[in-house]
C-alpha cells in the first residue's frame, strides 16, 4: 500500500482525485487476501505496475501466470527452470532432468548390460570390449573362418571345444595362400619379361633417336650452307625483231646476246627447221642454249625454262629443257626441239617480233663449289 501523497495547493480539484480501490485479485489465493491499495485516480497504473497481487507472466515462458509477490518462489519450482546435473554438471530443463539421468547422463552409474557389475554409463563400451566377461567376443580364428562368438569368460572352453575345426580352417586357409602365391609368382615372372623388353626397346629407340638427331644437326648446317650461297639462277628476256622479214631473206638461225652464270658464257639460239628435208622436227622452231667454250654447263631442270610470251600471260607457252641437260651431262648446247610448229606461231608474234624468256638455274651443288674454289 502507498502512502496517501501530500496535499498540493497546485494540485486539480478533488472531484478528478477521487479515490479508487486496486482490483487486483491473485488467480489462486481467497478474496480476503486481495490488495488493500487506495489512492488517487491519477496513480492507479503506476501501482498497478507494481502491485504484488497482480498476476504476471512467468518470465521462463512455462505460460503460467503468478502474482507478481509469488514469482521468487515459483521460479524454484517453474518446469522450465534451468538446473544443473549434480553428476555431470550440464545445465538443461528441470523437467528432463529426471530422463537425462536415468538414460543418458555419461556419468552415471548403471549396472552393466551384460554381467551387472555397476559400471559408468560412458565406461560401458570400453567395459563389453576388454573386460566384460558376459560379452560375447571374436573367435581368435574368425579371420580363418570360425563363425563363433562365444562370451568372453567361455572363449577358453571354446578353443578347446573347436581345436579341430580351427586346424581345418588354417589348413584351407594356407592351401589358398600358397595357390596365390603361385599365381603371383608367375605374374612377377611375366611382368620381369615385359621389362627387360621394354628395356631393350628403350635401348633401340635412344639408338635411333641418337641417329636422327645427328642426320637431323647435318640437315641444319647443310641448310645453313645453301642460305649463305643460294642457287645460281638466271633470267634474260630476248627479243627477236624482224621475224618473218629475216626467215623470207632466207636466213633461219638468230642468236641472242651472251650472258653469264658463274664461269659459264651462254647464249640462246631459234632455229626454223624448214630445210632440213628429211628430220622429223621439219617445220617446226626449235630454242637451244649453247655454251660458249664448249663443256659441261651443271644446267638445273627444276627451275629452268623457256617462255614464249603470247598476247597475256595465260596464252604464254613455256617449255623445260630435256633431261638429258642435267649435271654432269658433256655440255655443248641443249635445245627443245620441235618447241613450237611454225604455222601456229601467230600468237607470239607482234609487230613482227618474238618475245623469249629464259630462265637458268645451275644446280645448288655446282654453285656451292664454284664459290668455295674462287
Ligand atoms: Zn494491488
Ligand atoms: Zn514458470
Ligand atoms: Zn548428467
Ligand atoms: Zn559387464
Ligand atoms: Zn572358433
Amino acid at each position: 500500500p502507498e502512502p496517501s501523497p501530500q496535499p498540493d495547493p497546485c494540485a486539480p480539484p478533488l472531484i478528478k482525485r477521487a479515490k479508487r480501490q486496486c482490483a487486483s485479485v491473485p488467480a489462486a489465493v481467497p478474496a480476503s487476501s486481495k490488495c488493500d491499495w487506495e489512492g488517487p485516480l491519477g496513480l492507479l497504473d503506476q501501482h498497478l505496475g507494481e502491485c504484488a497481487y497482480a498476476p504476471v507472466p512467468c518470465p521462463e515462458a512455462c505460460g503460467a501466470e503468478v502474482p507478481r509477490g509469488q514469482l521468487q518462489v515459483h521460479c524454484t519450482t517453474c518446469p522450465k527452470r534451468r538446473v544443473k546435473c549434480d553428476h555431470c554438471g550440464c545445465q538443461l530443463l528441470a523437467s528432463t532432468l529426471d530422463k537425462h539421468v536415468a538414460e543418458a547422463c555419461p556419468e552415471v552409474q548403471v549396472d552393466c548390460r551384460g554381467c551387472g557389475e555397476p559400471v559408468v554409463r560412458r565406461a560401458q563400451a570400453e567395459h563389453e570390449g576388454a573386460h566384460c566377461p558376459e560379452h560375447p567376443v571374436d573367435c581368435p580364428y574368425a579371420a580363418q573362418g570360425c563363425p563363433k562368438r562365444p562370451r568372453r569368460s567361455r572363449l577358453k572352453e571354446h578353443l578347446a571345444d573347436s581345436a579341430v575345426l580351427h586346424a581345418v580352417l588354417i589348413s584351407r586357409m594356407l592351401a589358398k595362400s600358397r595357390d596365390e602365391v603361385l599365381e603371383l609368382r608367375e605374374t612377377v615372372c611375366a611382368l620381369e619379361e615385359q621389362s627387360k623388353e621394354l628395356v631393350r626397346e628403350n635401348k633401340e629407340l635412344q639408338g635411333q633417336n641418337k641417329e636422327l638427331a645427328e642426320k637431323s644437326k647435318a640437315l641444319h648446317k647443310q641448310l645453313k650452307d645453301l642460305k649463305k650461297f643460294p642457287p645460281c639462277l638466271i633470267t634474260l628476256e630476248w627479243a627477236v625483231e624482224n621475224f618473218c622479214a629475216t626467215v623470207a631473206d632466207g636466213h633461219k638461225k638468230f642468236c641472242s646476246i651472251k650472258f653469264q652464270l658463274l664461269d659459264y658464257v651462254l647464249y640462246l639460239v631459234v632455229i626454223v627447221n624448214d630445210e632440213m628435208k628429211g628430220m622429223n622436227n621439219e617445220g617446226y622452231l626449235s630454242i637451244g642454249i649453247y655454251h660458249e667454250s664448249g663443256g659441261e654447263v651443271p644446267i638445273f631442270l627444276d627451275g629452268s625454262s623457256v617462255t614464249l610470251q603470247g598476247e597475256t600471260k595465260d596464252s604464254d607457252l613455256t617449255r623445260v629443257f630435256p633431261p638429258d641437260s642435267c649435271i654432269y651431262s658433256k655440255f655443248e648446247g641443249t635445245s627443245i626441239e620441235e618447241y613450237v610448229r611454225i604455222a601456229d606461231l601467230d600468237p607470239y608474234l607482234r609487230d613482227d617480233q618474238l618475245q623469249i624468256v629464259v630462265r637458268v638455274r645451275l644446280h645448288p651443288s655446282i654453285t656451292l663449289c664454284t664459290r668455295w674454289s674462287s
